[in-house]
């Protein structure tokens, strides 16, 4: 048994606790005191809910509790499975008084999130996330969405939950992989603002992957920190809240090439980051000695450390379409030092070929 610990998210009246321990799912009012709803809809996905939707409507009691349980995978993160959320909300009648809770991972919450942003102008939603990179990342900042067919996260809208409850228990269930792939985002908070958290999770990655409750609990909660800090600095991802992206832009070109879903998103990270590092280290930012530790940390925890066969033309030309081109110059997050990064377009043009020669064929 761990302590429930609990953080704020600072955005006025906007502001909403994060719960972050074991047993939570236990304790009804965690929810109920944040959902003041007559009904309640739980969305959830065909994998999560034989595990916890019966804990999570029990604590419901007493409410109009129902569930809709979705299929499971990112396909499915579209208008279209939205619709059939949108459906049964008719039918029972939700009016802009109910509720919507989110269980499962980033994209039941994501889904969830964005029904609860758009039914009758807006609803209160609570998350409930039950994958590591859920946890530590989506459901906290309010960004909901669902894909279209000609690009991830494109339809969508900022829009803050009520409550995150993430219990360490529901990660009991979790496959390895998606474990190994939600540390690649906690990884990302020591390399982009904690060293000594990064120092922290070298010390602890053995007792992270053997699932030690304590470990995660104190590995979420550090990351939900730094990601709660940059949401209240930064809501709308005007300027500071980027920095989250650093190995994002090489990531999702590896993700686009080799289709969604073959590898992980955190994968792709863990290997953006390192392309990222490897940028750092050319421009003369990182040391030798630190690129191979940021390399180390994410070879212990499982997660790849270079990019799939891809050619280098390839990494420019998806790399040019993602979002985080403005005005036509790409934008990246590299590192000045570990635990210390930033977002620059004033990057040198030879290190980024550098880079892409060095990890392409
Ligand atoms: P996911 O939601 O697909 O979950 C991964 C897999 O684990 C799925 O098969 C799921 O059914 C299963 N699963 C979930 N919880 C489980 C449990 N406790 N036990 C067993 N299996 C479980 O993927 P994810 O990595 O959680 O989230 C990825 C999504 O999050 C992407 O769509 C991404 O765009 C989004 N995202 C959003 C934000 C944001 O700020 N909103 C940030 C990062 C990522
Ligand atoms: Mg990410």
């Amino acid at each position: 048994m761990t302590e429930t610990t609990t953080l704020q998210v600072d955005l006025g009246s906007r502001s909403y606790p994060i719960h972050i321990g074991t047993g939570l799912l236990d304790q009804p009012r965690l929810i109920t005191d944040h959902l003041p709803a007559r009904r309640v809809m739980v969305v959830t996905n065909e994998t999560v809910a034989p595990h916890y939707l019966d804990r999570v409507l029990a604590s419901l009691d007493g409410r109009e509790a129902h569930s809709v349980v979705l299929p499971d995978g990112e396909r499915f993160k579209s208008l279209e499975t939205a619709m059939r959320v949108y459906d049964a909300l008719i039918e029972h009648r939700f009016d802009r008084g109910s509720a919507i809770v989110a269980l499962g991972g980033g994209v039941i919450g994501d889904l969830a999130g964005f029904v609860a942003a758009t039914w009758q102008r807006g609803v209160r939603y609570l998350q409930v996330p039950t994958t590591l990179l859920a946890q530590v990342d989506s459901s906290v900042g309010g960004k909901t969405a669902v894909n279209h067919p000609g690009g991830k996260n494109m339809i969508g809208a900022f829009h803050q939950p009520r409550c995150v409850i993430a219990d360490m228990d529901t990660l009991d269930t979790l496959p390895d992989r998606e474990l190994r792939a939600g540390l690649a985002e906690v990884i990302k908070y020591g390399l982009i603002r904690d060293a000594d958290f990064l120092t922290w999770l070298e010390a602890n990655m053995p007792a992270l992957l053997a699932r030690d409750k304590a470990a995660l609990a104190e590995a979420v909660e550090r990351s939900c920190r730094h990601k709660a800090a940059v949401v209240a600095e930064d809501e709308l991802e005007a300027g500071q809240r980027a920095l989250l992206n650093l190995g994002h832009t090489f990531g999702h070109a590896i993700e686009t090439h080799t289709g969604y879903g073959a590898w992980l998103h955190g994968e792709a990270v863990a290997a953006g980051m390192v392309m990222a590092g490897w940028m750092s280290m050319r421009q003369g930012w990182l040391s030798e000695a630190d690129f191979h530790r940021l390399e180390a940390i994410l070879s212990t925890a499982g997660l790849p450390v270079a990019p799939p066969a891809m050619e280098s033309e390839r990494f420019r030309e998806l790399m040019a379409v993602d979002k985080k081109v403005q005005d036509g110059r790409l934008r990246l997050v590299l590192l000045r030092a570990l635990g210390d990064a930033v977002v620059t377009d004033a990057f040198d043009p030879a290190a980024l070929e550098a880079t892409l020669d060095h990890y392409c064929a």
